[in-house]
């Protein structure tokens, strides 16, 4: 993660002074980078130059930054026309699981199936006697176990039960209800600064984690649109998340870990060298069979599940409201502000209980740096997005899009929104009292 933020600096602004590209007058403040929103000068600060020992390495990582370039641009371009098709559709428009992703899909949880017969009857002695046949099969049944669907486990750590947390239930359940979702099953508090939804395990639990540092910086009605975007997951046609193409895509990542040819074999003896080359080469052209599979299953999700995240977010706003759901974009791109606010509280010197200086006042102390990032340096963090578009993981569309869809293709306003009033929000401020406490301890 690129921290931008300078952890020691204290905030304020200095006076301005012009660009020295446009000669646009510039807004300085001495947490964040200075920028030019009129020519976009130090949009991203730069990155210091390699040194390159030879100019043959000089040559491939040339090489290899305009293959990223290459594979950047087609991401960015499907990326965009994502946008404009949903755009279109409008957000509330479900498309149809692609077809191609389930029989990809199918594809692969066949060739796991295959392995693990294989080894089976090899392993079973009923394919060829001797060892050798014996001991492959091991080997593809060791192989079958590490590709085997995964369901996932059921997540054990910071679990609140539902009558700990009977206000924090009571309002999830009413967004599931609102949404038309089935409800979830547990909630677990956790200290990442995001939130998620899944469903795992063969009960296929609903489970919902909800990031402290990101829930308490947003405001309640923010709160409702963070949940209404997660649970919006549940009936936004997401094929990313089903049983089957998602296992799939799990057992492809472990295909191309298994696959990757090493190296470094440690020996100099010529038969050992040999045999390792030849065994990199048959493994070179599994992997890149697998590869090219990994990419097909990107490209076909790419498009499904952006669309995906597009919703959520409409059901978010219409649940709330279209400021909220941009808050809660907004809010999101804080990422470097709590990480400098983290390191600054990690520096200081641990207290005679043993603890640092304690929980409430990092969650005060989050907040306020949230709440003080200057608009300059939000509309950089935006804009950056737009940049950044391919660099960055594909599974949601950059911020800049998200903030575009709401704005271009609003969804209907139908209902009155789904108010956290004050007296509930307390309620659920008390029964998150533990919590706040064990993930502050975590973090510092
Ligand atoms: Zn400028
Ligand atoms: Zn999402």
């Amino acid at each position: 993660m690129s921290t931008t933020e300078s952890p020691a600096a204290a905030p304020g602004a200095a006076p301005a002074r012009p660009c020295p590209r446009c000669g646009a007058p510039l807004s300085v403040s001495e947490r964040f980078p200075t920028w030019c929103p009129a020519c976009e000068w130090n949009l991203l600060p730069e990155q210091p130059a390699v040194q390159y020992r030879t100019a043959r390495a000089r040559r491939r990582a040339e090489r290899a930054e305009r293959r990223e370039e290459e594979r950047r641009r087609v991401v960015r371009e499907r990326t965009e026309k994502v946008f404009r098709l949903v755009a279109a559709e409008g957000p509330e428009r479900r498309t149809a699981p692609p077809v191609a992703a389930f029989a990809l899909a199918g594809l692969v949880h066949l060739v796991s199936l295959t392995v693990l017969l294989l080894g089976g009857a090899l392993t079973a002695g009923l394919v060829g006697a001797g060892w050798f046949p014996r001991g492959l099969g091991v080997l593809a049944l060791a192989v079958a176990v590490l590709v085997r669907p995964r369901l996932g486990r059921p997540t054990r750590d910071g679990v609140l039960t539902r009558e700990a947390a009977p206000a924090l239930y009571g309002l999830v359940d009413q967004v599931s209800d609102a949404l038309g979702a089935p409800r979830v099953d547990s909630i677990a508090v956790s200290g990442r600064f995001n939130a998620s939804f899944g469903v795992v395990g063969l009960r296929r639990r609903r489970e919902l984690e909800i990031g402290l540092p990101l829930w308490e910086m947003l405001t309640r009605q923010q709160r409702v649109a963070l949940l209404g975007h997660e649970l919006g997951h549940c009936v936004n046609g997401d094929s990313r998340r089903g049983l089957w193409t998602g296992s799939a895509v799990d057992s492809l990542v472990e295909w191309e870990r298994l696959t990757r040819p090493s190296a470094d074999h440690g020996s100099r003896r010529p038969m050992i060298i040999m045999a390792a080359f030849v065994a990199n080469v048959l493994l070179w052209v599994v992997n890149r069979a697998v590869r090219a599979l990994a990419g097909l299953m990107f490209r076909l999700h790419l498009r499904s599940g952006q669309a995906a995240e597009y919703r959520a977010d409409g059901l978010a706003a219409r649940l709330a409201s279209v400021p909220d759901a941009r808050g809660v974009l907004v809010a999101l791109l804080n990422e470097p502000t709590v990480e400098a606010v983290l390191v600054r509280r990690r520096a200081l010197p641990r207290q005679r209980s043993g603890g640092r200086s304690g929980g409430p006042d990092l969650w005060a102390a989050l907040a306020e740096a949230a709440r003080t990032v200057p608009a300059s340096e939000t509309a950089r963090r935006v804009r950056a997005s737009e940049r950044e578009v391919g660099a960055v993981d594909a599974s949601h569309p950059p911020t800049y899009l998200r903030l575009r869809m709401l704005d271009t293709a609003p969804p209907p306003v139908d209902r009155a929104p789904l108010v956290l009033d004050a007296g509930r929000a307390a309620a659920i401020e008390a029964e998150l009292a533990a919590s706040r406490e064990r993930v502050a301890r975590e973090l510092l």
